[in-house]
């Protein structure tokens, strides 16, 4: 943790200032999953925006910007773009974890901070299981469509169509479900996840 030299407080100071007096290159080093890297006299690291091949981030001396999606702000903007925060819930969660001091922050201001960056931390978790659910799902279901596609492709004579037609009905539902995990919305694809019909095909 930096030690910070917090200022004899005026009667309008308030959180965003106190916040913003930490120098910003730390804070993208707290919260920003890249690595940041030297380009120059400047600091760069991949965008957590949007899918960064090359690093698009450039941050600033007071804030960032990102030059392959054009997000941009200070270090309030980025912690609540990142964990999904109210600014004034961005700004506790910064003064929290960098033991900053806030004036008039009562206990209970402090407890919502801590509460604000458990929850933070719990829904990064929770993301990142849901993708490695969503992956092996994806993977399971993929290989089922290829092995009912390839049967059906094999059906040639009646007693074949009596014994595997069944799998003309699911195979339209499995490239559904597929076309779902590929590119559609979040509640869609939990939907999917959740249903029954999935999670059977999940355990054969
Ligand atoms: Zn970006």
């Amino acid at each position: 943790m930096i030690k910070l030299s917090v200022p004899i407080l005026q009667q309008n100071n308030d959180i965003f200032q106190l916040v913003k007096e930490l120098p910003f290159i730390e804070v993208a080093r707290r919260y920003l999953p890249g690595e940041l890297r030297h380009q120059g006299s400047r600091w760069v690291t991949r965008c957590p925006f949007h899918e960064d091949r090359y690093p698009s981030l450039v941050v600033y001396r007071d804030g960032w910007k990102c030059f392959g999606c054009q997000e941009h702000g200070d270090s309030v903007d980025l912690v609540a773009l990142l964990h999904n925060l109210r600014p004034l819930e961005a700004a506790r969660m910064i003064a929290a974890d960098f033991g900053i001091p806030l004036p008039d922050a009562t206990q209970e201001d402090i407890a919502q901070a801590r509460q604000a960056t458990l929850l933070a931390k719990a829904r990064r978790e929770l993301k990142a299981c849901f993708k490695v659910k969503e992956n092996e799902v994806y993977q399971r279901l993929s290989s089922i469509y290829r092995a009912v596609d390839s049967k059906l492709a094999g059906i040639q004579t009646e007693e074949d169509l009596e014994r595997l037609g069944g799998l003309y009905h699911i195979e339209p539902i499995l490239e559904h479900v597929l076309e779902v995990l590929r590119t559609g919305k979040m509640t869609d694809k939990v939907a999917v996840l959740k249903s029954d019909r999935v999670k059977r095909w999940c355990n054969k």
